[in-house]
């Protein structure tokens, strides 16, 4: 090797592809990882599901309902469930709790179509329902898949009914209509963003009448019918529902080599699960609490009980640290977050959209985002150098294939995570994940590689 190069291999910041640093063993540890992120993404489809699968593989590792009014002690293993929508799951380590935790946080709500709370109706003799997206789409990609039908319904009495209709193969699917190509010419020309309106996402449920005299509304009577006899519910009892429209298919292998999945709601449940996963495959006790937490929400601004501007992170510091005598907040001052969200890969049809130096690849690993937000780093969490610098040290020291990123060109859009959230609550945190392409539409695009190093991560971090 010529001085040059040395020089050159000394001074320079050089990438490389994942897949040419990683072993055959450890490509194959990651394809294997990869079948248990898949059999999680079909088992939840919704964040209530995310939190029930969360729930059901932290008991098997021994993890128990968080109690109040228990103290905790070293080794203790348990979770948070709040409202069965956001979850927080904590191994309480063997340093005084002032010593802060080791937090990984992300989010299990997904883009998707929420079913309005007076829904039904009939049209041109077909039954349909009437929806409002949730979070960002682009609706055009919503028309012509097939959808299945989640959530759950509250009785006037108060029972509940839990719905997953669409993932068996000998369930019946829904479907947006979309209009044929033949007689589209008015339709496109409308703009890229109005080619499905808002108020065009209906769903399709039904075609035959019931078979009475009566002359109005006879198919919608018939779905009304079997509604009833099948769920026990009448169309009131869609005021008290939260039902969501997902895409009915599976997380699939993707590409001749089989290395990437695709799936609907990899953002973020391909951030939570190798988190989670991280923090329930951790065996000894550690020396400082570990944390995950799974939030609700992100897609529509971390709102609510159950987003991250809720209090329940705070209020669960605040309980575990009372019969100790140190405040929630002298614990939280003194954690550190690992924030997961996903970032945006680079699509080789659509490069343009980066600018090269700082854009994320496919197999090249998590990506570290120091700051996210639009414009001017408007809206984001801008993670502090010391920090960067001990999360770098982290990885490095752990042989973890990372990159960093910014997502897409300045100027020409951007978004937020939870990150500047839990940063508001005077904890160190920095945007960690998995770079997706096609993010937010109904199929979502990871590497197997990249999925499990954020897996490798996190475990790196925690320790
Ligand atoms: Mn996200
Ligand atoms: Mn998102």
């Amino acid at each position: 090797m010529d001085s040059v190069q040395e020089l050159k291999n000394k001074l320079f910041f050089q990438k490389e592809n994942g897949c040419l640093t990683r072993t055959e063993q450890e490509l194959a540890d990651a394809d294997s990882f990869c079948n248990d992120y898949k059999a999680f993404l079909d088992a939840g489809k919704t964040e209530r599901e995310c939190v029930t699968e969360a729930v059901r593989l932290a008991e098997a590792k021994g993890y128990v309902p968080y109690d109040p009014s228990v103290k905790l002690n070293p080794g203790d293993k348990v979770y948070l469930n709040n409202r069965g929508k956001s979850l927080v799951v904590c191994r309480i380590g063997s340093d005084p709790l002032d010593k802060g935790a080791m937090i990984m946080a992300a989010h299990i709500d997904s883009p998707r179509l929420d079913i309005k709370q007076v829904p039904l109706y009939e049209d041109k003799e077909l039954a349909m329902l009437k929806t409002h997206y949730y979070g960002g789409i682009k609706k055009y990609q919503w028309t012509a898949i097939p959808l299945a039908l989640h959530g759950v319904i509250i009785r006037r009495d108060m029972s509940v009914v839990t719905v997953a209709i669409g993932e068996d193969e000998f369930d019946p699917v829904f479907c947006v209509t979309d209009l044929l190509p033949h007689l589209a010419a008015e339709q496109m020309k409308r703009p890229a963003g109005e080619i499905i309106k808002g108020e065009e996402l209906n769903i399709l449920i039904g075609s035959r009448p019931f078979r009475t005299d009566e002359k109005s509304d006879r198919v919608k009577l018939n779905i009304a019918n079997i509604l009833f006899e099948k769920y026990g519910i009448t169309e009131a009892d869609f005021l008290s529902a939260e039902l969501e429209i997902v895409p009915a298919f599976k997380a699939r292998d993707i590409g001749f080599d089989r290395s990437m999945i695709g799936s609907y709601g990899q953002d973020d449940r391909v951030c939570s699960f190798p988190a989670l996963r991280a923090l329930l495959d951790h065996e000894d006790v550690p020396a400082t609490t570990q944390v995950v937490l799974l939030a609700d929400k992100e897609e529509i601004g971390s709102c609510g009980a159950t987003g991250m501007k809720g209090a329940f992170l705070r209020y669960f510091f605040d309980n575990i640290g009372a019969p100790y005598g140190i405040a929630g907040h002298t614990i939280l001052s003194a954690s550190k977050c690992l924030s997961a969200d996903v970032g945006a890969a680079v699509d080789p049809t659509f490069a343009d959209a980066h600018e090269k130096l700082n854009a994320a690849y496919l197999n090249y690993g998590p990506v570290i985002m120091k700051f996210t937000g639009s414009r001017g780093k408007g809206g984001s969490n801008d993670a502090s150098a010391e920090f960067m610098a001990e999360v770098r040290k982290t990885l490095d020291d752990a042989n973890i294939v990372w990159q960093t990123s910014e997502l897409g060109r300045v100027d020409l859009g951007g978004g937020g995570t939870v990150a500047a959230y839990i940063a508001e609550l005077d904890v160190d945190t920095i945007d960690i994940g998995v770079p997706v392409l096609s993010m937010h539409a109904p199929f979502e695009i990871t590497s197997k590689l990249d999925v499990y190093e954020t897996y490798r991560a996190f475990g790196a971090f925690i320790k």
